[in-house]
């Protein structure tokens, strides 16, 4: 953060904290005491009303079978959550979309060189757990939209997959060229492993779960404890989402039952190479038979053996097959009208598909979702109107890609472009801290929300928790110095993940993704995700076990949806979104400045013959060979852009403040406003998306291409400049810098109108 902007900070910190101590910060939405006495009654009516009991019985009802797209118990639960919301007295319906889903036909992984032994590929029932030997109804252990193949080569290691993997073996004379590659799971989206080693030349690949990552590594292995057993297996998408989610049938369309189809082959988001993962009970045999050079320390996982790169002498046949089909989803869509602003829509989603029985994902997120609802519905019956116009969406199809969200997202976009004003998601929920994250217009809202939700295990609120947990966790005196003063909590923005990709990086709609976690082995990096021992037993032993978290996440979500629907003035705010921005711009002058010098130095090394030096010549090494060092870039627009953005940011915050003071603004100046402020998210998108991927418009927050479920910010600078496109990253900066600057513009016109309105 540059000085300027942190003095700006902490003396808003100081105008904000008077008369109120840090816990319960002053009312900043709602213009007359009046409204907001009542906005705030209602929000606290709300939060007594969430159960546990209902929460345990929800989970119990929705993760008693395997729930898959196209499964008879994934339509039932859809069914059976639509009869609540009608019960409840909520206006709701199902919404269809038919989407390409395959499940599999043929699954093997042997080794035929030097020894042979065939992979079980198969999780064992276990007697303590009850829903665990369900198997006529469980999708068998795979990775979806693996292409079909049938392939035999050597076996490769090749770490987590990512590019820098792959740059170190090209170090160590190590080609995957014809090969099959052994990756871990973890570190990047899944479907990154096998497109880079499709790019890399492999035929296969195989992904496993080290223990080192999940498993005994961690802690006692399930039943005993949370943590992945031998024979537990990830089932996951491979489909390359950073280019599109979705039906990969039909990018930027609703998939309706007559929408236009590509074939099959045209779909570019279906991996290159055939894709399977395996358990670390049936990668131990096929690691422990690589020989060549030893893997570099970080490599090494927890299996206690010699980690080895290969090729070979392991030979490996993999063979995968899918059936191709088609198959039905079942949205379930809830509308709670608004009173006086129909047309501005507050949008809250959680998916309701598994990949097997799903307790914690997603389950532990629909059934706060639905206790949302009911509590909604309650206060509705007493006499609450909210202004604006509440949706609820429980998605189908999100594990494979994000089907339903996105479908839906698409088939919807015009609307949704003119009235959304946020969509708020959520997905597993575990114990521990408010997670956060999303578009830095809301993060003055979100931390205002978290300070009236209590924490239920220290009694203090979820945003005091959170702020002593950075202090505890910083890393340097500054990052401490900044929890300690300043206003708000820093949220991290999102790339991907879940199923609020479609409203902020497709259609630009400020989007939240909350959830509780970290004292759990949570979703990051638990045991059971996506096995078939993520089930009801599991969670009521090792997760939130008396749902207290589960009535925090409704009572944190539901308080965000009624605050957005009833705030007189739409509570977006941007000091903290320009603070963030100019932390982007310094972060890309950085990258840009250190890939120099290290260009630089590199080049310094060769000519010095350090490499040649250093070699052992008895080992493989392939010396780096000398580069141009990258080009200074033009900052300057974006510098300028962000000055702007902050000089606005500033002038509509001290407007703000003088406003929360005066009486009532009139309808029509409040009417105007707030149809300016709703276009905010928007102007951060552009028409032509990213270069390469079009579907992506968010100019500042994207999945990376090669991270996957890592945000990049500012990604069409931040990629030219990581894969040397020099003049991309001038147009991009440019393309960028413009959208700053409109939004800029935006915000001071409504700036003005609050300060005529003062
Ligand atoms: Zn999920």
């Amino acid at each position: 953060m540059r000085a300027g902007a942190k003095l700006l900070l902490v003396l808003l910190a100081a105008l904000l904290v008077l008369g109120a101590t840090p816990d319960e910060p002053p009312v900043l939405s709602g213009y007359s005491a009046q409204a907001s006495r009542s906005e705030r009654d209602w929000e606290a009516k709300f939060r007594a009303l969430p159960s546990q009991q209902n929460l345990r019985d929800y989970m119990q009802r929705l993760s008693a079978r395997p729930h898959h797209v196209g499964s008879p118990y994934d339509k039932d639960n859809a069914e059976w959550i639509l009869a609540r919301f009608k019960e409840w007295g909520l206006d709701a319906h199902i919404e269809n979309f038919d989407v390409l889903f395959p499940t599999p036909k043929e699954r093997l992984v042997e080794m035929i060189e030097p020894t042979s032994f065939k992979a079980a590929l198969e999780e064992p029932a276990l007697k303590l757990d009850p829903t665990s030997n369900q198997q006529a109804e469980q999708l068998p252990t795979y990775n979806a939209y693996s292409a079909d193949g049938d392939v035999t080569a050597p076996l490769v290691y090749v770490n987590y997959g990512v590019p820098e993997d792959y740059e170190k073996l090209e170090r160590l004379g190590v080609s995957v060229k014809g090969a099959i590659v052994i990756a871990r799971y973890w570190h990047s989206w899944r479907g990154i492993k096998p497109k880079v080693a499709a790019e890399h030349g492999a035929v296969g690949c195989i992904i496993y779960s080290d223990p080192n990552d999940d498993g005994y590594f961690q802690g006692d292995s399930f039943p005993e404890g949370p943590w992945r057993p031998r024979d537990g297996v990830q089932r996951g998408s491979v489909m390359d989402m950073p280019l599109y989610p979705g039906d990969p049938l039909t990018p930027g369309i609703g998939a309706t039952r007559d929408a236009k189809r590509l074939d099959i082959k045209d779909a570019r988001t279906i991996t290159r190479i055939p894709v399977l993962p395996i358990s670390f009970g049936d990668a131990q045999p096929l690691l422990g038979a690589l020989k060549g050079p030893v893997a570099p320390e970080e490599w090494r996982g927890g299996l206690g053996q010699t980690y080895k790169l290969g090729p070979g002498p392991a030979k490996i046949h993999l063979r995968v097959k899918a059936n191709w089909d088609i198959k039905t989803l079942y949205d379930v869509i809830v509308k709670i009208p608004g009173a006086s602003h129909p047309d501005e829509w507050i949008v809250r989603g959680n998916h309701h598909d598994a990949w097997v029985n799903g307790a914690e994902d997603p389950i532990s997120g629909a059934n706060a979702l639905m206790e949302e609802a009911r509590s909604l519905a309650e206060l509705l019956k007493q006499g609450w109107k909210p202004k604006r116009t509440i949706i609820y969406c429980v998605w189908d199809g999100e594990e494979p890609g994000l089907l339903g969200s996105t479908e839906w997202g698409e088939a919807h976009a015009d609307e949704l472009r003119q009235h959304a004003v946020a969509y708020l998601n959520t997905d597993s929920n575990t114990r521990g801290y408010l997670n956060a994250g999303g578009s830095h217009v809301l993060e003055k809202f979100i931390n205002d929300v978290a300070q009236d939700i209590q924490d239920p295990e220290k009694k203090i609120s979820v945003w005091k928790r959170s702020q002593l947990a950075t202090i505890a966790e910083a890393k340097t005196p500054e990052e401490r110095a900044e929890a300690r003063q300043r206003t708000d909590l820093r949220i991290p923005a999102i790339g991907s993940g879940s199923d609020w990709t479609v409203f902020l990086d497709h259609l630009g709609i400020a989007s939240l993704n909350l959830g509780y976690g970290g004292e759990d082995p949570d979703s990051g990096g638990s045991g059971i995700y996506h096995s078939i021992y993520d089930d009801f037993y599991w969670y009521t032993h090792f997760a939130d076990t008396d749902f207290s978290y589960g009535k925090a996440l409704a009572q944190t979500v539901g308080t965000a949806a009624m605050r957005l629907a009833d705030a007189d003035l739409l509570p977006y705010d941007f000091s903290d979104f320009a603070d963030t921005m100019h932390q982007y711009q310094d972060e890309l002058q950085k990258l840009l400045k250190s890939k120099q010098d290290e260009i630089t130095e590199r080049n310094r090394q060769v000519d010095e013959g350090v490499f040649a030096a250093v070699g052992d010549p008895r080992k493989t090494f392939v010396p780096p060979s000398k580069e141009t060092v990258p080009p200074f870039l033009n900052f300057a627009p974006l510098q300028n852009a962000n000055d702007a953005l902050m000089r606005s940011a500033q002038r509509y915050r001290k407007a703000f403040d003088k406003t929360v003071n005066a009486s009532a603004l009139s309808p029509s100046t409040l009417d105007s406003l707030n149809g300016m402020l709703l276009e905010c998210e928007r102007k951060l998108t552009s028409e032509q998306g990213l270069p390469g991927r079009p579907w992506f418009k968010h100019l500042i927050y994207a999945p990376g291409q090669y991270t996957g479920y890592g945000v990049k910010t500012m990604p069409g600078i931040r990629e030219a400049i990581e894969q040397k496109r020099w003049k991309e990253a001038d147009e991009q900066m440019l393309r960028v810098a413009a959208a700053l600057q409109d939004e800029a513009s935006l915000i001071d016109s409504a700036a003005a109108l609050l300060e005529k309105g003062n």
